[in-house]
């Protein structure tokens, strides 16, 4: 039987001297789905996956995955979830092929090795020595080296990171295809691509904490103010505009003779918008409504000034 969910973790505190890297973190995540850790740089992602794996002990906390606490219960939990670190952890000296093939026999049930780096463009590589792999190279193996034990969970810490479209869409259809065989997976990205196109639940952390966990889809509806943009002649009077429109909708020239309208964007809105124009005898170009991306939830919880 399963347990309730594959990953638990309540109220997790990490902390480094004075750093605390990880501050009271709550996550959930379901067996058999995909979920997104999405953070700006230094938010604790990497040392929540970390003690998830049991390579790091929480300060204050309870983490359970499979049900096991993964530092007392590494033993047994080790053989049953894949890790992909983001340095490789592999002897450099250890050629790629017998390296996997080292890998797939400590699990019960492994992938086909040749089929895997077929399918991972390794396959021109199984003799070379790990160091001599590309970045590239190095960074698909150690995708290989995770998933090939066929692991119920699979860790990727940035799985993509500086890999060409090629292999950042061969990496997005193993996962897929590991979903489909009931691998639950837990990856942080930078990219929010990546998790709009993989994730069923994404969860957002900044400084050491949760701060927005949903589908890609209930995100970026929860609190959604849409937007209507158009382009008609510079300077137009935006005062009467909105006097026109809803109370809670708003309007901003931003560049010459673009506008961007926010609020909630419906047919009626459009109407009124094209029926001001008509008035006022402007012939709106490019009228398109958009949506919130993830990208935009994600700015607007992490803030927009960069990251150290
Ligand atoms: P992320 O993966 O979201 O970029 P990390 O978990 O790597 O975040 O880091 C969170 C914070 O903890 C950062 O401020 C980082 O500098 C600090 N940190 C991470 N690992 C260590 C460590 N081994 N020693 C000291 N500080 C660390």
């Amino acid at each position: 039987m399963h347990e309730k969910a594959a990953v638990e973790v309540a109220g997790l505190v990490k902390r480094y001297g004075g750093t605390t890297a990880v501050d009271g973190l709550d996550l959930t995540v379901e067996h058999g789905t995909v979920t997104a850790v999405l953070g700006p740089n230094g938010a604790g992602k990497t040392t929540t996956v970390e003690i998830c794996e049991g390579y790091r002990k929480p300060d204050a906390g309870t983490v359970r995955v499979l049900g096991l606490d993964p530092v007392a219960d590494g033993a047994a939990l080790r053989p049953r979830i894949g890790v992909m670190l983001q340095s490789g952890g592999v002897y450099p000296g250890v050629r790629a092929g017998e390296m996997l093939r080292h890998m797939a026999a400590l699990y019960a049930h492994p992938l086909d090795v040749d089929a895997l780096v077929e399918r991972l463009g390794l396959g021109s590589c199984g003799r070379t020595a790990y160091r001599r792999l590309s970045g590239g190279q190095q960074q698909r193996l150690a995708l290989a080296m995770a998933v090939v034990g066929r692991p119920e969970l699979v860790f990727l810490d940035e799985p993509t990171a500086g890999l060409d479209p090629q292999a950042r869409r061969a990496t997005w259809d193993l996962v897929r295809e590991l979903r489909a065989d009931g691998v639950g997976c837990v990856l942080t990205t930078h990219h929010m691509d990546e998790a709009e196109e993989l994730a069923d639940a994404v969860a957002i952390v900044d400084a050491g904490r949760v701060v927005a966990h949903g589908s890609p889809g209930e995100l970026c509806r929860g609190g959604a103010e849409n937007t209507l943009r158009f382009s008609g002649r510079p300077g137009l009077d935006l005062a009467s505009l909105l006097r026109a429109l809803p109370p809670r909708t708003g309007a901003e020239e931003v560049a010459p003779g673009a506008y961007r309208l926010h609020g909630t964007v419906d047919p009626q809105l459009i109407a009124t918008v094209t029926s001001w124009c008509a008035q006022n005898g402007v012939l709106p170009d490019r009228i398109a409504v958009e949506r919130r991306t993830l990208e935009d939830v994600f700015l607007e919880l992490t803030g927009k000034e960069l990251r150290s």
